[in-house]
């Protein structure tokens, strides 16, 4: 069993990680409509990232002993209007889960819950690549501006990321 406020905080995390999906899947679809077949691709791949996230979480709340107290999932923002526009809240939503991840860390080390803290560390490690790749992606269509010619290449790259399963034992 697992503290009530440490369930609590996973469960909400487990929402969170769902809602992302849920976020990515509506901007996959914002980028179909632009014409963004391959940022669409990369998209897409990303929310089936982080339902792997969601039931990685679920996983190891079931594992605890625990049940994960589950709650609405809130719909996403739709319509995104530019690829721009699109890129710069994936990277504006992963920094507001990096802080929701390093709450989790905290509150695990201040209920001394090593194995919680032990759990959420690869979050926090996953973090640092979400937002890297994401910032760098933000960079070059800043760089690109309206380069046809390079939004073209940019989407070509973005085609070619294919799912990984993060925990393909699940
Ligand atoms: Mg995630």
């Amino acid at each position: 069993m697992i503290k009530e406020v440490i369930a609590k905080a996973l469960s909400d995390q487990l929402n969170a990680e769902l809602y992302s999906a849920y976020l990515y899947l509506s901007m996959s679809a914002d980028a179909e409509r632009l014409g963004y077949k391959g940022a669409s691709n990369w998209l897409y791949t990303q929310a089936k990232e982080e339902m792997a996230h969601g039931a990685h979480i679920y996983r190891y709340i079931i594992e605890r002993q625990t049940s994960p107290v589950f709650s609405n999932i809130t719909a996403p923002e739709t319509s995104f209007k530019t690829i721009k526009d699109i890129f710069e809240n994936v990277l504006k939503h992963e920094k507001k889960v990096t802080e929701l991840i390093n709450d989790i860390a905290s509150l695990a080390m201040k209920e001394n819950d090593h194995a919680s803290y032990n759990f959420i560390m690869w979050f926090v490690k996953e973090q640092i690549e979400e937002v890297a790749r994401t910032s760098e992606i933000v960079t070059r269509i800043n760089m690109i501006g309206d380069n046809p010619d390079l939004l073209y290449s940019l989407n070509a790259e973005l085609a070619t990321r294919a799912f990984r399963h993060p925990f393909p034992e699940e």
